[in-house]
């Protein structure tokens, strides 16, 4: 959220010890939000989930005053743009955005939200709203910052640094913050009052793209290759270069003849149709290019065949069709819907209601608890015994018990790569 391109911008004041305590003191607007402070974006571990390192995003306002994220290509023609276009930078068309493509929660530096939401700020509220240290850590290294408590608007505190003024809004925070400044016209005059005060950040947030995507970065070379594997697999045995039945699970032959538990592996190649080949590559490639960026390369393949063979493994043990060849990668996919679910438990999808046109968006926790719930039953009192359900919650299992160990790993690893790490991930 800042525009390096400006010329001589001052620097952000030098780290100071973590300020502790309430907030005290008289204040005014200027002093809460600060003097407009053109920062270089942050080198930061995001302060929410600690998952990633914030990742600065590109923002312009259109001509009919909306904000918008610039993708790619935009950006990389903006950049060529902007080094002679200061009328932008003057009129505020630009900004960039310190965020976090994990949990989506965004860094506004001082100011920022004040210059771009022309909003004012009732100072009494905000006195009333200024609260205690919090357990999350300025970005810009200042050590913890102030919870403001907003509860006509979001539960959760707010926080801001008390000596930088630089605010973080996590992800829902944003979220509920601009749905709470469309409901402005409802409620008594005095509730308006109290909601027009807070909504400082929130007429901002209303305004720039609630969601500030920022995809997986980079190719997700192992995803890909899988897909292209399992379609290599699934067209080989339909040409009869490979017979699946001798690469599938049997749970009645592996207890008999103990050799056949290669098949654990192999058969996570092989699909029995179409139909079972583009469902399970669906699924591979939207939620398994998130989970690979996060994991990285080596850590998403044990995942990925971890949870197959696991999850076969709990087929042979627990299913009633032991006879019935299993093959699919549905137990390994399952392993990477789990890893997606703790890890970016709300990310929003698209469903669509099964026989209607209509789209809900809903949190990626919602739909994979709906899942899990959905296998479980069938597993436990389907009479589809045929199908692999015990396979898919074996996969998942394995997924649900790799992921935190991964994301411990994570923590460390981004905490090493920035400037200001968030605590407790000392140097
Ligand atoms: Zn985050
Ligand atoms: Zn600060």
């Amino acid at each position: 959220m800042s525009n390096p391109e400006h010329p001589r911008a001052p620097q952000p004041p030098a780290p100071q010890p973590a300020t502790s305590g309430a907030f005290s003191g008289d204040f005014n607007l200027a002093s809460l939000v600060g003097e407009v402070v053109e920062a270089e974006p942050v080198s930061a571990q995001c302060p929410a989930c600690h998952l990633h390192a914030l990742v600065a995003v590109r923002l312009v306002r259109d001509d009919d005053g909306r904000w918008r994220q610039l993708d790619e290509d935009e950006e990389e023609e903006h950049d060529a743009r902007a080094a002679g276009d200061d009328a932008a930078i003057g009129e505020k068309r630009s900004m960039l955005l310190d965020t976090c493509p994990v949990c989506f929660g965004a860094w506004f530096d001082a100011g920022e939200l004040d210059l771009i939401g022309d909003v004012e700020v009732d100072p009494e509220l905000l006195r009333t709203a200024l609260g205690d240290a919090a357990a999350r850590r300025c970005p810009r290294g200042h050590g913890p910052m102030l919870e403001h408590k907003i509860p006509e608007l979001v539960r959760t505190p707010i926080e801001r640094c008390a000596t930088c003024k630089g605010v973080w809004l996590d992800g829902d925070e944003r979220r509920k913050l601009a749905l709470a400044s469309t409901k402005e016209g409802q409620g008594d005059r005095k509730r308006q009052l109290t909601r027009r005060g807070v909504i400082w950040a929130a007429q901002l947030v209303t305004q720039l793209p609630v969601e500030v995507e920022n995809p997986a970065r980079g190719t997700p070379r192992i995803v890909y290759a899988l897909l292209f594997i399992e379609l290599a697999g699934f067209l080989l045995s339909v040409a009869g270069v490979f017979l699946y039945r001798h690469w599938s699970v049997i749970a009645g032959l592996i207890k008999q003849e103990p050799l056949h538990v290669y098949t654990l592996f192999t058969h996570q190649f092989f699909h029995a149709n179409w139909l079972h080949l583009l469902g399970n590559a669906y699924f591979l490639y939207i939620f398994g290019d998130n989970v690979e960026h996060m994991f990285g390369r080596l850590r998403f393949l044990i995942l990925f065949f971890g949870a197959g063979i696991f999850g076969g493994a709990l087929h042979v043990l627990l299913t009633r069709a032991t006879g019935t060849p299993v093959i699919g990668a549905s137990g390994a996919i399952a392993g990477v819907m789990a890893a997606y679910l703790l890890t970016f438990p709300n990310a929003k999808l698209f469903q669509l209601i099964p026989f209607t046109p209509i789209q809900l968006k809903i949190p990626a926790w919602v739909y994979l608890g709906v899942w899990v719930l959905f296998q479980t039953v069938m597993a436990l009192f389907s009479a589809a015994i045929d199908y692999a359900w015990f396979s898919h919650l074996g996969g998942f299992l394995f997924g649900f018990g790799m992921t935190p160990l991964v994301l411990r790993w994570r923590r460390r690893q981004v905490a090493r790569e920035v400037k200001v790490p968030a605590a407790p991930y000392a140097r």
